[in-house]
């Protein structure tokens, strides 16, 4: 499997692979404002100007247009320079002047609401953009050949200009799907990942598979998964119609990192959502996501699939993505890792819960199931859904990723409805395996004692009449799927990306 894999918030529907083309981080740039400064008022004036200029002139498709003709206007609001001014009438150097301005009328966008707010992280690019024309730094030189563009900021502008033909895939550390650079990424379609914490991780020239459908950024992919999306991309243009009951032998499900991908998932007719991992909420961060701000997440969420499944995930902390706001649990090789995490931090999971309860009420045709990740112990299992109940969730499930669960899986199913296998950690676990790295891979999931594995958990399971489902890699693996068919599991959960070629191949 790849070395690891990132999240953010995908925009489009593309699969994008190539090597990384990093775009130095220029956001700590001081300038000085010292009497005498090149960089005074005046001289920010004419920068702000220039930029406005620059994007009023860019011109392209409908979308892209409308989208300039927004931030130029944002731009040449008297208040922002005002806001500048003052900044440097009480001292402080150009470059905060400048971008505490431009965060400050972000700020009160945001306080806006709604559309203004979703354009706030455009200002905080465009901020830069202002500080590269004051300064006088050429836009960065890229690459000919082909490249994977990865940056802490995107303004539209630049994003515009970008050569589909060369620039694969995009990866921003800031930024929303919603935001103007996510508009016009999916305009000049090029498949992209935005709002990514840990860009950090990516250097010149290592390989990344970029999975826009589900907001993932697999680093190193191995063989095994560049074959799975080769399959996918013949599909990537079409739009399916929606999977007709009956016409696959089990459900078939997306797996989401956010919101942003819910296009993705009815594009390729998927019947709802298998697994909505809820980290994205909750990386690169110092304080957890307030109640509200999982409301509206989650409301989103439901409101894009009404009627339909959807599977939400509470918070699945890893080692390798570490939250400052979290105190530490367990010990062994499952230290920090799973739901003892959550039950180490209730207020976390409590506040989670509420806030899906709430949604779900937000949303009348909602059908909300909730599950726990990496639950090791019929104790807490229980605690989970007495937890869940208590909040008001009506469907309570577990994931099945780690083999010492299914000793315990019979008292584990007393209050529970239904069983998700996560075939990456599964795998990992029972094979005794490292899952990042080339030490594992999608095929682990066949391996005679993880189908003994389970096995088990189908038998425990059916003999309840709990489903179960499986949402890891190998849920999209032809090979893995149609064995899972066969033993009985009732649904299979994948990236959009990976459903068109899923389909096609569980119709055979
Ligand atoms: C899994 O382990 O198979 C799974 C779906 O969870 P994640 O990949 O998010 O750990
Ligand atoms: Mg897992």
């Amino acid at each position: 499997m790849a070395e690891r894999v990132l999240v953010g918030s995908g925009v489009g529907n593309g699969v994008g692979v190539g090597p990384v083309f990093r775009v130095v981080d220029r956001s700590q740039r001081e300038l000085s404002s010292a009497i005498g400064s090149r960089h005074n008022l005046t001289a920010i004036r004419g920068a702000v100007e220039v930029v406005a200029d620059e994007i009023e002139q860019a011109s392209g498709r409908a979308e892209v247009d409308a989208v300039m003709g927004a931030l130029g206007m944002m731009l040449r609001d008297p208040s922002l320079v005002e806001q500048i001014k003052s900044r440097l009438a009480d001292g402080v150097s150009a470059d905060r002047a400048i971008r505490g301005a431009f965060a400050q009328f972000a700020r009160s966008l945001a306080s806006l609401g709604g559309y203004f707010a979703e354009r706030s992280d455009d200002l905080v690019a465009l901020a830069e953009k202002v500080i590269d024309t004051l300064v006088g730094v050429d836009e960065v030189e890229l690459p000919t050949t082909p490249y994977v563009l990865v940056t802490d900021t995107l303004s539209p502008m630049v994003a515009s200009k970008l050569d589909p033909a060369v620039v694969l895939a995009v990866i921003t550390r800031t930024g929303t799907a919603t935001s103007h650079t996510g508009i016009v990424l999916r305009s000049v379609k090029i498949p992209s990942v935005v709002g990514v914490s840990a860009i950090g991780l990516l250097t010149d020239g290592i390989d990344v598979l970029v999975d826009a459908s589900s907001g993932q950024i697999f680093v190193e992919p191995s063989a095994e998964e560049l074959e799975n999306y080769a399959r996918a991309e013949v599909f990537e243009d079409e739009v399916l119609p929606p999977i007709q009951p009956g016409e696959l032998p089990v459900t078939v499900l997306a797996n989401l990192g956010s919101s942003a991908e819910a296009e993705a998932a009815h594009r390729v007719g998927a019947e709802g959502v298998g697994l909505f991992r809820t980290e994205l909420l909750f990386l690169g961060r110092q304080d957890p996501p307030t109640l509200d701000e999982q409301v509206l997440e989650y409301t989103r969420l439901l409101s894009f699939f009404e009627g339909q499944r959807v599977i939400v995930r509470v918070l699945d902390t890893d080692t390798d993505k570490p939250l400052p706001f979290l105190f530490f649990a367990g010990s062994g090789k499952y230290a920090n890792r799973g739901f003892q995490v959550l039950l180490a931090n209730h207020s976390i999971l409590d506040t989670q819960l509420e806030a899906l309860s709430i949604a779900q009420n937000n949303v009348p045709n909602s059908n909300l199931w909730v599950m726990a990740p990496m639950v090791i112990t019929a104790a807490e299992a229980n605690e989970f859904a007495r937890s869940a109940k208590l909040h008001g969730i009506r469907n309570i499930g577990i994931m099945v990723e780690v083999p010492e669960l299914v000793d315990a899986l019979d008292d584990a199913l007393e209050q529970i409805d239904f069983l998700s296998i996560g075939t990456n950690d599964l795998s990992q676990y029972t094979l005794g395996k490292n899952r990042h790295g080339v030490a594992s891979d999608i095929s682990d999931a066949r391996d005679p004692k993880v189908l003994a594995v389970i096995e088990r958990v189908l038998s425990i399971a059916n003999a309840r009449g709990i489903p179960v489902g499986v949402c890891g890699e190998a849920a999209a693996d032809h090979e893995s799927a149609k064995l899972f068919v066969e033993m009985g599991v009732d649904s299979l959960s994948a990236s959009p990306a990976l459903i068109p070629a899923l389909r096609e191949t569980l119709k055979q």
